[in-house]
């Protein structure tokens, strides 16, 4: 799928509103609509990419774009203790196919994850 159908690209756009917390001219940090700990974001790059399965060479600068928003994002939320996830393909549980991390915080967490 491209982004034509799909609701993280609409988020981004601002078609479906969403709670952000954090916003790049590249990156959105909004918080999940079912949140699995008492802070729980998702980051998104703004452009369509369906999972990080999908990624290539060319993605990496995007990526780590991603990987610094992530930091970015627990600094400015005060949060010292956070897991960062991400969930490529059915089996690991990912259910919308455009490349999110969960930032997730606020409670101990279990490992290894289910
Ligand atoms: P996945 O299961 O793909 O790893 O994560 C998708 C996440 O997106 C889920 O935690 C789900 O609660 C969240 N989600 C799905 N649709 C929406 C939405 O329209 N708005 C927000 N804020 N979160 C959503
Ligand atoms: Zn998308």
């Amino acid at each position: 799928m491209n982004g034509a159908n799909c609701v993280f690209c609409k988020i981004a756009s601002g078609d479906i509103p969403s709670q952000k917390v954090w916003e790049s001219p590249d990156y959105l940090a909004f918080r999940d609509l079912n949140p699995q700990a008492p802070s729980h974001m998702l980051l998104i790059p703004k452009r369509h990419l369906a999972s990080l399965a999908e990624a290539g060479e060319a993605d990496a600068p995007m990526l780590g774009g991603l990987q610094v928003a992530a930091a970015t994002v627990a600094r400015e939320q005060g949060l010292d203790s956070f897991r960062l996830v991400t969930n490529s393909g059915a089996d690991a549980g990912q259910s919308v196919l455009h490349l999110h991390y969960h930032l997730l915080a606020g409670r101990r967490m279990a490992w290894p994850p289910g």
